[in-house]
């Protein structure tokens, strides 16, 4: 339906919050469609309304401010999830699980490290005699208690 060349739409979560129309020119449209409100209502508490259009007005590039608005919907929602350290809580799983990524490959290169100098070691005597045990670096517990039940799924934004 047109009314005078505009076409009526759906307010946009920000336009709806505010209680205002919300036009074909809204710049947060884009970024907050109306089945997402909590999205906005995220994103309004820590940065407010008025820097988040500002911040999208001095960058002229389209990639840019999709990228600009995935950030602040981003520190947004984990601040609503971790109302203390809100990323920096994602950061230091990440960095949890980066170290222990980090550990693991240290000692699969020294497993096989052993592993061909063993049968460098049994071509030339062309004896094979050993087996060396295969225990996973990390038992799941172990692994568990390390994260501190963190699980990924707490950064996941897409919902
Ligand atoms: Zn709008």
């Amino acid at each position: 339906m047109t009314v005078k060349g505009v076409t009526s739409r759906v307010s946009c979560a920000a336009c709806k919050y505010q209680r205002r129309k919300c036009t074909s020119q809204c710049v947060l449209a884009p970024y907050f469609p109306a089945n997402q409100p909590k999205k906005f209502q995220n994103a309004h508490r820590l940065f407010g309304v008025r820097n988040i259009v500002r911040i999208l007005e001095q960058l002229d590039d389209e990639d840019q401010k999709a990228d600009a608005m995935k950030s602040i919907i981003f520190e947004s929602d984990m601040r609503e999830k971790f109302p203390v350290y809100g990323c920096v809580e994602c950061i230091f799983y990440l960095r949890q699980q980066l170290q222990i990524a980090l550990q693991e490959l240290q000692y699969v290169n020294a497993q096989l490290h052993i592993y061909r100098q063993q049968q460098q070691h049994s071509s030339e005597s062309s004896v094979n005699n050993g087996r060396l045990s295969m225990l996973p670096f990390f038992s799941s517990t172990e692994a568990e208690s390390i994260s501190q039940g963190i699980t990924y799924s707490d950064f996941d934004v897409s919902n």
